[in-house]
């Protein structure tokens, strides 16, 4: 489950990521309107976190932007109290849910698995890499048909190379996404848990799936 936040607060952003990642979410941030409407659409994401008072482009502008592409991602956006709750009620934009500031993190997780739990199970549920089968609703991972056994960052880092397959992920965005921006790269912790992961994924006689990416970072690919 990847969720996008789009929100320009960079404190309450912060705040967002720890508290979805430890409910095991990956998390990708953008930080302005327009970044925020460029990433939904290139990428895949389960949901998307949306507040309204953004530079460059308002959250109600990108929402209807996206429906006018197609995307039907589910939407929650984030609306200041007062009039702004009024008028994304009053207003059809297409988003699936709003939160008035400030909310608690288990009312954001509720509203989540609300969502989740409506939608129907889709292709992006199910991944799979050659023999390497991510289960996103049951959190189940298996190669060469046994399961295996992740921690929570390993999970969020395989889930982060799987959506990005075949791209080189950089170090810096592998570390935001799994840890944090305020993360200090001491390089190894990175380094750790991806051997770990290699040591679960890439066994001995399998093809191997993560490959690292001289002075870039890593990549998933067959
Ligand atoms: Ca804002």
């Amino acid at each position: 489950m990847t969720i996008l936040i789009i929100e320009d607060e960079i404190k309450l952003v912060d705040i967002l990521k720890q508290a979805l990642k430890t409910e095991r979410y990956s998390v990708d941030a953008a930080y302005d309107g327009q970044e925020g409407l460029d990433k939904a659409l290139k990428n895949n994401y389960d949901i998307i976190i949306l507040d309204i008072m953004l530079p460059k482009r308002d959250g109600v502008d990108v929402c209807k932007e996206l429906r006018a592409h197609q995307i039907q991602t589910p939407i929650i956006m984030l609306t200041a109290k007062g009039l702004v709750e009024d008028r994304v009620a009053g207003l059809n934009i297409g988003a699936d849910d709003y939160l008035v500031k400030p909310f608690g993190m288990n009312e954001l997780f509720a509203r989540v698995r609300a969502i989740l739990r409506r939608r129907k199970t889709t292709d992006s549920d199910i991944v799979s890499m050659g023999d390497l089968i991510m289960d996103r609703v049951k959190h189940e991972v298996m190669r060469d048909g046994k399961i295996i056994k992740l921690t929570p960052k390993e999970y969020l880092l395989l889930d982060m190379l799987i959506t990005h397959r075949g791209e080189a992920l950089s170090r810096k965005k592998l570390i935001e996404g799994v840890w944090s921006p305020n993360f200090k790269e001491s390089n190894n912790e990175l380094n750790v848990h991806i051997r770990y992961l290699r040591r679960k994924i890439d066994l001995k006689g399998l093809k191997p799936l993560i490959h690292t990416i001289r002075g870039v970072g890593f990549s998933m690919k067959e």
